[in-house]
């Protein structure tokens, strides 16, 4: 995803010290990278959007058909909502380490609260929290990032369609470095230099 300033202000929480509410950082050599709040803020939105799909009832979810680019423009039925969470779960697995990941099994897919987390993984109460943020903004980073089919933003993964997507003329094939050809004297090896008929 390319960060601009219109797509991390919306995200960005108002009260933040780091970006102060506009969303993205300075780096060194004048780059700019969105601020953790933004990605904290895409962790909560796909975070809610996959407990919507683990926690309704079956029968309500259902099969879509998606339309492939390409040349042959065939398309496949899936079920969205299950790949959603199988997604959700899989970024977990990737972008934490087991440390964290134990965390986010306990805290945000079996909803044990703070007490009881630090109670059972015996950590105090800072280093509890400071792994969740630092959960979040993995998590919510992947899930903006994540190529080709992103999780952020989440009605465009639901509802993606081709003709929706923008369509980017290809990038040109990188420049070869000039080749002079070998080209052994073979002939002039052989019958000596051409001479014309007078
Ligand atoms: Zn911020």
């Amino acid at each position: 995803m390319d960060w601009t300033r219109s797509k991390t202000l919306a995200l960005a929480s108002n009260g933040c010290a780091h970006c102060r509410g506009l969303g993205l950082r300075d780096l060194l050599g004048g780059k700019q990278r969105p601020c953790v709040c933004v990605f904290r803020s895409i962790f909560r939105i796909c975070y809610l959007r996959f407990q919507d799909c683990v926690t309704k009832e079956k029968h309500l979810s259902h099969v879509s058909f998606e339309l492939h680019s390409g040349p042959n423009r065939r398309g496949t039925w899936g079920r969205k909502d299950e790949e959603f969470i199988a997604d959700f779960s899989a970024i977990a697995r990737r972008v934490l380490d087991d440390f964290e990941h134990r965390i986010f099994r306990y805290h945000f897919l079996l909803g044990a609260d703070w007490r009881l987390c630090t109670r059972q993984l015996r950590m105090d109460r800072g280093t509890f929290f400071h792994a969740v943020y630092r959960i979040e903004k993995k998590m919510g980073q992947e899930f903006g990032e994540v190529e080709p089919f992103a999780l952020y933003p989440v009605d465009e993964y639901f509802n993606a369609l081709p003709r929706q997507r923008v369509i980017k003329a290809s990038e040109p094939p990188p420049k070869k470095p000039s080749v002079i050809p070998i080209r052994p004297p073979i002939f002039h090896q052989l019958f000596g230099p051409v001479r014309k008929a007078a």
